[in-house]
């Protein structure tokens, strides 16, 4: 994840100037997950091939749903 966003650069002489800047976030959690998730599956004879998950395949599915609850918005 990135964003823009426009940050203060001191020149060191003169009066600096504003910049825009790209700013890299974390992952949170869920994409995290789900990154960890997918990576796995495109490697993986088993979870690669239909909806069947191997035993790991299954643990990161899980866990992917598991962060994805635990980050609903709070209203
Ligand atoms: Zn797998």
């Amino acid at each position: 994840m990135s964003r823009v966003e426009w940050q203060w650069r001191d020149s060191g002489s003169g009066p600096g100037h504003m910049q825009r800047v790209i700013v890299h976030e974390p992952l949170n959690a869920v994409q995290e997950a789900f990154r960890q998730w997918l990576t796995h599956a495109a490697g993986c004879r088993v979870c690669r091939v239909d909806e069947a998950r191997c035993e790991r395949g299954q643990r990161l599915q899980a866990a992917y749903r598991e962060a994805r609850r635990g980050s609903a918005p709070i209203s």
